[in-house]
């Protein structure tokens, strides 16, 4: 029988790694696919698809989905994660490499209602429907409540020996992964910035002040203590790396304020609006001074206008 060519997307956390190795199990021939973006990246399905000995193909897609952060059309979840989206942005580029490179069909880890957002039944019936995979993608570890698809039709695939898990518990998947000597795996969702609650609310601020930011804003979300006046931006570094850091990420029209002669943050000032920032610059030099914890009161500043 022909050898079943499955393109699984591949996020290096547990599901991904079990549904891979479901369906090596049954001979199929399995090429893993990962995404980064400014809010994840390859790390783990590097170290996963190596610790398995099978081939990746990451695919950089931050400026599309940088676009999709900004308004997708099916919400958020809890914090600024649009999870539908984000997969469904995912499985139209597994698509074209499908089609493009004669695969067979498109798998992934989901598992019906591990997510309450994401993987409920409705969602990833969305999913599949704006992905346009109809029949052919394959959700290797809740296939059995399911519809057949075509590759589980065609015998490609059996059916018989996919699974029927269910639900927020993950005792199965720890029990095969046991089974299976899978021992080192990251945490569910550990890898996404944006189901951070602390990131998602820096993230909303600038969607609701400056929605036209790009990836140079995000990267700068993820530096420092973060403070709003106005519409202007107050980025304070924690240490010697997050000043060089926000140094590397000044721009035309940033104030960067430190005190002379004394060590302490690295203070960034950005402006989103047309205003001048001369308040923001002023409530910026109190933080400077306020964490450089040397600073006496007759330390000066040194200003630098981008
Ligand atoms: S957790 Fe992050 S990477 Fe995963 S689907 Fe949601 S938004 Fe996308």
């Amino acid at each position: 029988m022909k050898k079943a060519k499955a393109l699984v997307l591949f996020s290096g956390g547990l599901d991904s790694i079990l549904a891979a190795e479901l369906l090596r199990r049954q001979g199929a021939d399995v090429q893993a696919l990962s995404f980064k973006s400014y809010f994840f990246n390859d790390g783990a399905a590097i170290k996963a698809a190596r610790d398995m000995d099978i081939p990746l193909r990451v695919e950089d897609f931050s400026e599309e989905h940088l676009k999709l952060v900004k308004n997708p059309p099916h919400g958020f979840g809890k914090a600024a994660n649009p999870c539908i989206d984000c997969h469904a942005l995912m499985l139209k580029k597994a698509k074209e490499i499908m089609e493009k490179e004669g695969f067979d069909f498109v798998a992934t880890g989901e598992v019906l209602g591990e997510r309450p957002m994401s993987q409920n039944r409705q969602s990833l019936e969305v999913v599949q429907r704006e992905s346009s995979l109809d029949g052919y993608l394959l959700r290797p570890l809740s296939a059995k409540l399911l519809p057949p698809t075509i590759p589980e039709e065609k015998g490609l695939i059996d059916r018989e020996k996919l699974l029927d898990i269910s639900g927020r518990s993950r005792k199965k998947q720890m029990e095969l992964a046991g089974m299976w000597g899978i021992k080192d795996y990251p945490s569910p969702a550990g890898g996404c910035l944006l189901t951070d609650p602390g990131f998602g609310r820096r993230l909303r601020d600038l969607l609701r002040i400056y929605p036209e930011f790009n990836g140079n804003d995000v990267q700068l979300l993820k530096v420092g203590r973060h403070f709003w006046e106005d519409s202007a931006k107050i980025v304070v570094g924690r240490e010697e790396k997050e000043n060089e850091d926000i140094r590397g990420l000044a721009r035309k029209g940033d104030v960067l304020i430190e005190m002379k002669d004394c060590p302490g943050p690295l203070t960034l000032v950005r402006n989103y609006s047309s205003g001048d920032v001369l308040k923001a610059v002023e409530k910026a030099k109190q933080f400077t001074r306020e964490y450089s914890k040397k600073a006496g009161p007759g330390a000066e500043f040194l200003i630098d206008k981008r």
